[in-house]
């Protein structure tokens, strides 16, 4: 067989489709809002924002400007809030743009309404309180005080009222409800004040599929659509993974016992063995933790291969000695599956000691993202995979 690519990243759009609607159906009467920030965690945000708005989706969030202003020149033109801070240089665009944007405090609503005002415009804002994450927002005992300053503030429209949680865990964690109760009181505060909030939004994928209610009006699901998740958090969920991660073999070679491989020499042969080299390094995404913690493992022929060595920049290599009939261009399952074999990457993340949103976020632009609106059959996929765009 004949790849097309060094290496690529299949993304399963049927599979983020169907997590959509697992979402909706836990998030009832709330709306999903989903959140694609950082190139919807490595899996391709256009792609996927278009999916959304085929889906009809009322709002996207992302990570900054730069990302919301990539999806408006992909056509997308679902409502897009920016969900991390602003800053100055990006006002005249996002105006233009028509893109929301997530405000921490006074001084900066204030700024951002001032400016709205001299390009005779209004900017549509989301207030975001301080309910635990002690990271970005404004802290509850200000909340009445900054959501009064944006109703008075001809430049600015409040179009919602978040909070994020902390916990990884959803409501398993006490944070949860603490900070769910925090939120709740504001929100009474600033409604008995008389302040219209269009929406109350707060769940991420955690704090939506461990249960919490009431979900308000939109939840921000990022990495259960996905179909990443805890195992533990929501058994029963059927959330498909959306994104593989495949090389292919470009090289074999048969090493004899205490040969050193790669940079450092590392790792020694303990028999004599065959090695394969992927053209995938830790530049595309490979852990290279992976390499030193002995504990790096991909699949080919349905089978579990270590990884060994160092990862290099632009390479890895495998232990294939144990696989029957491997041959150059075989392909190789990083994350993924393969035949009864399954690695997915949770798992990579355990061994690379890190987190899956990591793992995913760091794939490489080097690696192509190769789109599938089916699940065909593996063969099929191999005579149907799209060239890249020009
Ligand atoms: C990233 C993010 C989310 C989504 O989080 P997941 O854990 O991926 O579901 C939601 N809201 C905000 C503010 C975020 O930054």
């Amino acid at each position: 067989m004949r790849r097309r690519h060094r290496a690529w990243a299949r993304i399963d759009l049927a599979a983020f489709r169907a997590n959509l609607a697992t979402a909706q159906k836990a998030a009832g009467r709330a709306r999903v809002w989903p959140v694609l920030k950082a190139n919807a965690y490595g899996h391709g945000a256009r792609r996927l924002a278009l999916a959304c708005a085929d889906e009809g989706v009322a709002r996207i969030g992302v990570g900054d400007s730069g990302e919301a202003l990539e999806l408006r020149e992909a056509g997308v033109r679902v409502p897009l809030l920016v969900l991390g801070t602003v800053i100055d240089a990006e006002l005249p665009a996002l105006l233009r743009h028509d893109i929301e944007v997530g405000v921490h405090s006074e001084g900066r609503a204030r700024a951002l309404g001032a400016f709205a005002r001299t390009q005779s415009s209004r900017l549509g804002v989301h207030l975001k309180i301080d309910t635990g994450m002690t990271r970005l927002g404004v802290l509850p005992e200000a909340a009445l005080r900054v959501a009064q300053a944006i109703a008075d503030e001809p430049g600015l429209e409040l179009r919602g009222v978040m909070t994020h949680f902390a916990a990884r865990d959803g409501i398993h964690d006490p944070r949860t409800h603490e900070q769910q109760r925090c939120f709740q009181g504001c929100i009474r505060q600033l409604r008995d004040a008389g302040i219209s909030i269009p929406a109350v939004h707060g769940a991420n994928s955690a704090a939506l599929f461990s249960g919490l209610q009431p979900l308000g009006d939109a939840v921000r699901p990022g990495i259960a659509l996905l179909g990443i998740l805890p195992a533990q958090l929501a058994p029963e969920i059927p959330l498909q993974p959306v994104l593989s991660l495949h090389a292919q073999i470009v090289f074999l070679k048969d090493i004899p016992a205490d040969q050193p491989v790669g940079y450092g020499g590392d790792w020694i042969s303990h028999r004599p063995t065959r090695l394969a080299t992927l053209p995938i390094g830790y530049a595309d995404g490979v852990p290279y933790r992976l390499g030193s913690s002995g504990r790096g493992t991909v699949l080919v022929r349905g089978q579990r291969c270590p990884v060994v060595g160092a990862i290099s920049m632009d390479y890895c290599t495998i232990d294939v000695g144990h696989v029957r009939g491997v041959e150059v261009g075989d392909t190789v399952t990083l994350i993924g599956r393969d035949g009864a074999a399954m690695l997915n990457a949770q798992e990579v993340a355990d061994a690379a000691g890190t987190i899956p949103y990591e793992i995913t976020c760091s794939i490489g632009a080097r690696v192509q993202r190769v789109y599938h609106d089916a699940a065909p059959h593996p063969a099929e996929e191999r005579q149907s995979a799209p060239l890249p765009a020009p």
